[in-house]
This record gives structure tokens, C-alpha cells and sequence, in this order.
């Protein structure tokens, strides 16, 4: 028999898989062009003209037994001092090179900090709606997730969150701009936050790190700043990933940065990377690392991003429904029109649109739409969303 844990991911994954199996089986019937699928976050925007360039440069003009040789297991030396650079240009921080782990994505970055921080049956929060897959990324060290959930502005609550803290609370994972909502917390939200964390930290003598999962950083719109968490938080910790923000999903590159300021900063760093070696990782994909470092500054072009983002709330709203307006990421959250989420996304079904439901990320009564998609799926998907509006009753403008 194998792995208990994995028979009930495998069991788990079917609804997502029965997603998949249902767009190919849409398509088969109606064609590829008539079916909606807001269903995944996979960038549909190519990466910008200067990565290809820095990977051709990087693979014509490097020492081949270097660029796909084996190396420190945080990364290469030069990649790691250019994001902090960027970093530190961007956030005005004082990194150097040996406060950044250069990573397999988010995924890996959150990973690796969960790896190093988590005793079994420590205790981490996430801010619901969340992510679903930090749950399984606590899961695989044996820790615990509460959940606390976001305020109706889906801010933060602070001080729900200080009231699910317990000794054994090891980590607060927070997302921001954030997956599903599109909501930037703000940086009275992050003060709150911190100072209500560090009244906690003082109350049990322990020590609460805050993780920042931040793929979404730069796909932020009309000009919204995000704030730098570190700057705001003590004791936090930051991932990232280029998968959103240059399109770099399939290439599976990010880093984790820890400053000075946190608790054991210096063993963390010892430890993240050693857990980048142990986990089977050993380091992030090496010309990616190259590549990343050279447009570390750069965001792909945000302006169909935001004509998606206009096109769809509008659209959507006009049509009777109720939404959050984003002011970031690429997702829309949207109010279903009967408590049951579930089978308000298998109503959609009906007229090709797939979305997910809200209870996915522990917040019935909505769905998620990935705005990440050719503009012609959301225009061409606008009839069927009124449709299903008037089966609610609700006739929009
Ligand atoms: N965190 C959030 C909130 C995400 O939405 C995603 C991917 O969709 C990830 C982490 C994982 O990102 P990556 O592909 O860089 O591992």
C-alpha cells in the first residue's frame, strides 16, 4: 500500500482533474473557440521580447560546463546579487546576495521556508479565502493550517488573527495582491497585522514568521502601490516567483528572501538552502536563474491585463452580477447569485463558462474567473453570462 497522505491527494486532485476532463470535453463538443474557461491562472500573455534575448544571450555567451554545471544550492552568486540590487532599488532595502535563496518558483520558495520552520503539529495560519494549495504545501512537513478568515473587505482582520494564535503557531501566510480576490492589502492593514503578531510573539516567547507569498507583486493596476512587507513587518519572509510577472510559469523560478531583522535570519538562510538540496530540488533551473537576474526590473506588459479586467467586472456587473474590483493579480471574485457555489459553477457549465468554486479556497457563496485569458473568450462569453444571470432573475443593464 502506498503513501496514506497520497491516496488522499489522489483522491483529492479528482476535482480539479474532473475541470480539466470537462473543458477538453466541452471543446470536443463545441469547439475549443466556444468554451470559457476562467478556470486556470495560466498567464495566456507571452513572456516579453527581452527574456527570450537574455536566454539566447545567456546560452551563446556562457561557459556551457558553468551555465548547466551544478552549483551552491541557494543559487548563483550573480543572480542572487542582482535581485537584491533590484530589491534595493525598488523597496529601498539593504540586501545582499546572502539574504536571497533562489528557488523552484512560489511553489518551491514556500515550500522550502515551510521545511525550515515547521516541527510537526506546529500551527500555520492562512487568511481565508487562500490559496488551496497551502494546505498541502503545510501538510507535507506535518504542520497544521487554521484558517482565520479575511474581513467582508477581504482585508486582513488582524485581530482574528491574533486570536487563532497559540503557541504552537509557527507562520502567517499571507498573498498579496491576492489569489482569488485581487485585493492588495494595504500597509495599514500590514501594520496592524504586525504589531498585533508581535504582541503575540511577546505574550508566548515565541517566534511568528509572517510569509509573503507574492507572485502577483507586479500585476498591480492604476498605479496601486503594494507594500514592501519586510519593510513593514519584522519578522516576515518573502517568496516570489516570475511565473505571473514575466509569464514564466513552465520554467519554475523565484527566490525567497529573508532579511537581517528576521529571528534567525542566518540560520534560516543556512537552512533554506540546504532544504533546496534535501527536498530534491537541489537549485532552481540554472539558465532561468540568468535569465530572471538580467530582467529582475521588468514586468510583462500589464495593459491587456487591465483590458480584461475592465472588459470582464463590467460585463459582469452590467449583467446583474456582484463583484470585487481587483486592484490586482489577474483573478475575479464574484458573488454567487445562490449560496451554493458548487452548483452555481456546474450552472455555468450549461452555457461553456468554467470557473471555480469559492468553497476551493474555503469561502463559499463566490467563484474565482481567471481574467488571464485572450480578450475573445471573455467578449465571446458575455451572451452566456447574461443567460445565466436571468435564471437568477437578474436582468443587468
Ligand atoms: N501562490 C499563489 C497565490 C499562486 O496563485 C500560485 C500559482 O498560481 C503560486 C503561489 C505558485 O506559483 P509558482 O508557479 O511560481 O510556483
Amino acid at each position: 500500500m502506498i503513501s496514506e497522505k497520497m491516496i488522499r491527494l489522489a483522491g483529492n486532485s479528482s476535482a480539479i482533474r474532473a475541470m480539466f476532463e470537462e473543458g477538453n470535453r466541452l471543446a470536443a463538443l463545441y469547439g475549443r473557440e466556444n468554451v470559457y474557461d476562467f478556470s486556470l491562472g495560466n498567464p495566456n500573455f507571452p513572456a516579453p521580447p527581452s527574456v527570450k534575448q537574455a536566454a539566447l544571450d545567456i546560452l551563446q555567451n556562457t561557459d556551457p560546463v558553468y551555465l548547466h554545471g551544478y552549483m551552491s544550492n541557494a543559487g548563483y552568486p550573480e543572480a542572487r546579487e542582482a535581485i537584491a540590487a533590484s530589491l534595493n532599488r525598488r523597496f529601498g532595502t539593504s540586501f545582499s546576495a546572502a539574504n536571497v535563496i533562489m528557488t523552484v518558483g512560489a511553489a518551491g520558495s514556500l515550500n522550502i521556508v515551510l521545511k525550515t520552520l515547521l516541527n510537526p503539529g506546529d500551527e500555520v495560519i492562512a487568511i481565508a479565502p487562500y490559496f488551496v494549495e497551502y494546505g498541502n504545501y503545510v501538510n507535507n512537513y506535518d504542520g497544521v493550517l487554521k484558517v482565520v478568515r479575511a474581513r467582508e473587505d477581504f482585508q486582513i482582520d488582524p485581530e482574528a488573527v491574533a486570536a487563532a494564535v497559540t503557541e504552537k503557531t509557527k507562520a502567517v501566510i499571507i498573498n498579496t495582491p491576492n489569489n482569488p480576490t485581487g485585493v492588495i492589502y494595504s500597509a495599514e492593514t500590514l501594520r496592524a497585522l504586525g504589531e498585533a503578531l508581535e504582541r503575540k510573539q511577546e505574550e508566548f516567547g515565541t517566534s511568528i514568521w509572517v510569509i509573503s507569498d507574492e507572485p502577483y507583486r507586479e500585476l498591480a493596476y492604476d498605479g496601486a502601490e503594494v507594500p514592501w512587507v519586510t519593510g513593514i513587518i519584522r519578522n516576515s519572509i518573502v517568496c516570489y516567483s516570475w511565473s505571473k510577472s514575466l509569464s514564466l510559469p513552465g520554467e519554475r523560478i523565484g527566490y525567497a528572501v529573508v532579511p537581517a531583522e528576521c529571528d534567525e535570519s542566518e540560520l534560516i538562510l543556512t537552512a533554506l538552502a540546504i532544504a533546496n538540496r534535501v527536498s530534491g530540488c537541489v537549485n532552481a533551473p540554472s539558465l532561468f536563474q540568468l535569465v530572471a537576474a538580467r530582467c529582475a526590473d521588468e514586468t510583462t506588459d500589464l495593459s491587456g491585463y487591465d483590458t480584461n479586467r475592465r472588459l470582464l467586472y463590467d460585463g459582469l456587473t452590467d449583467a446583474g452580477f456582484e463583484c470585487v474590483f481587483p486592484q490586482g493579480a489577474f483573478y475575479i471574485w464574484m458573488k454567487t447569485p445562490e449560496e451554493d457555489d458548487r452548483a452555481f459553477a456546474e450552472r455555468a457549465k450549461k452555457y461553456n463558462i468554467l470557473v471555480v468554486p469559492g468553497a476551493s479556497f474555503a469561502w463559499p457563496g463566490y467563484v474565482r474567473l481567471a481574467y488571464c485569458v485572450a480578450r475573445q473568450t471573455i467578449e465571446r462569453s458575455m451572451p452566456g453570462f447574461r443567460k445565466l444571470a436571468q435564471e437568477y432573475g437578474r436582468n443587468g443593464k
